[in-house]
């Protein structure tokens, strides 16, 4: 078993790194920037995974588009 949940992502590193933990906060360990949980790409599918359409459709198969045709549709 690997431990990659010991790593968080570096925003100045770009990429998942060993970090050090303080007290409310981590810090990378190789180059000292506040580190987070997830990438950007990361969290965007980790809202999409907390997001469910009101219909039963799988994440991925929703439509670019916001549901905005109620704003233009005369109906
Ligand atoms: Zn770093």
């Amino acid at each position: 078993m690997t431990y990659d949940d010991e790593k968080k992502w570096c925003p100045k590193c770009r990429r998942y790194v060993k970090y050090l933990q303080s007290y409310n906060s981590s810090y990378c360990s190789v180059c000292g920037e506040k580190v987070l949980l997830f990438n950007d790409e990361d969290w965007a599918k980790f809202k999409k995974s907390l997001q469910k359409p009101d219909g039963s459709a799988p994440p991925g198969a929703m439509p670019k588009q916001p549901p905005s045709d109620s704003t233009t549709g005369a109906r």
